[in-house]
């Protein structure tokens, strides 16, 4: 049997890999960066996350991750709290990716390090050789190969945006044992802690929001903090010299509806659940994990890719639906009063966007 080649080495990548050289499959993992980055990412752990990764020998909790335990909303001044249905988890992307690369390469996957350019029938190109191959995993998350690229709306576009607060007492105190969104028109900024006490606060917006703010983000963030209290007394644990990241054009919302034989799209390049639901991982462990059961199995890249898609519609509808509700000014204040009149109402809208 040729070897499969999985390309991409975060979370979808490394899962699928690691699976595979579990079933004896030998397969070759590429990812372009030899060291791991620390993606943009809400750092944000669903129960769901932690327990497909507890599965897989890789529990969060051993990696330092502080455990999440409640939901706190803010919309302007008002906010509400619901527990979280199960103990979720705030990780880097330093920390998981790093875990699970590690991971697949102990299991038996050999990384390598190379930019892939694009693929041809039954071959990955990269910047100088190529890997045949019958079974291709592509699992490059946010970034688009060549002939391979998700469509984009002409809309106003999604965009992320990530600082992270330095660790110390005054943060550590507000945010606690909490995930929170802070709701403003236009968005919407997470903030959890992460395994070295640092904040990460990650926003999820409109391009439009930006620009009105000359395209600057720290002047975004503070025009964030101008209507809403709570989040200015979190970014005040910060200062205008921190590094900010941003990263353009989130295709929310779009999923892989089909494939082509040969091509199993995994993570990101299979689904794009609106970040405001911290689902993302779970749906990348999920894909990760069915698309290498199907190859072990022998069923082909276009029937995994089918089912896939039924299994993500749900919660990436409900995601979607929750996020445009979130961005709107009214929406925001309502979602918000109703989490707090409703006992309940929060939780089932956490367990139906779950993959
Ligand atoms: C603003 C924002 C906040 C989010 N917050 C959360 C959250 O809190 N919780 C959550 O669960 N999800 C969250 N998500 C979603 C989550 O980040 C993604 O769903 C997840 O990263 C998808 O994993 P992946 O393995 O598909 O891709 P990625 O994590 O993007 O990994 C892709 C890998 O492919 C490699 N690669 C890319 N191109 C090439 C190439 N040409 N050649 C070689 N290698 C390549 C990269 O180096 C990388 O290692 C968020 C997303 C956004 C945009």
């Amino acid at each position: 049997m040729s070897r499969p080649v999985v390309l991409g080495a975060g979370p979808a990548g490394s899962v699928a890999a690691l699976l595979l050289a579990r079933g004896g499959a030998d397969p070759i993992l590429i990812d372009r960066d030899a060291e791991v980055g620390d993606a943009i990412c809400g750092g944000f752990l669903s129960w769901r996350t932690a327990q497909a990764l507890r599965a897989l020998g890789c529990d969060p909790a051993r990696l330092g991750a502080p455990a999440v335990c409640r939901l706190r909303l803010f919309a302007g001044e008002s906010s509400a709290e619901a527990a979280l249905p199960e103990t979720a988890y705030g990780l880097s992307r330093r920390a998981l990716d790093g875990a699970l690369r590690q991971l697949a390469v102990e299991s038996g996957a050999q990384l390598e390090i190379a930019r892939v350019r694009g693929l041809e029938d039954g071959a990955v190109i990269g910047e100088d050789r190529r890997w045949e191959s019958p079974a291709i995993f592509l699992a490059t998350g946010k970034h688009d190969l060549r002939g391979e690229a998700r469509p984009r709306s002409d809309g106003d576009l999604a965009l992320g945006l990530r600082v992270r607060l330095p660790a110390g007492a005054g943060i550590g105190r507000l945010i606690g044992d909490a995930i929170e969104l802070h709701l403003f028109p236009g968005g919407y900024a997470g903030i959890v802690l992460q395994e070295d006490g640092s904040a990460n606060v990650c926003l999820a917006l409109r391009k439009s929001a930006l620009a009105e703010e000359g395209g600057k983000p720290w002047d975004l963030l503070q025009g964030v903090a101008r209507g809403n209290p709570a989040f200015a007394q979190r970014l005040a644990c910060g200062d205008s010299d921190l590094p900010i990241d941003t990263i353009g054009a989130v295709p929310y919302g779009w999923i892989a509806r089909d494939t082509r034989e040969g091509l199993y799209r995994l993570g990101d390049q299979a689904a794009v659940i609106p970040s405001l639901a911290g689902e993302g991982m779970a749906i990348a462990l999920a894909s990760g994990r069915a698309a290498a059961r199907a190859f072990l199995q022998g069923e082909g890249a276009r029937a995994y890719q089918r089912r896939f898609a039924r299994q993500a519609v749900r919660p990436v509808k409900v995601a979607e639906r929750l996020w445009h509700v979130a961005e709107a000014p009214l929406g925001a204040r309502a979602m918000t009063a109703a989490s707090r009149l409703v006992p309940g109402l929060a939780g089932l809208a956490m367990r139906l966007s779950r993959i």
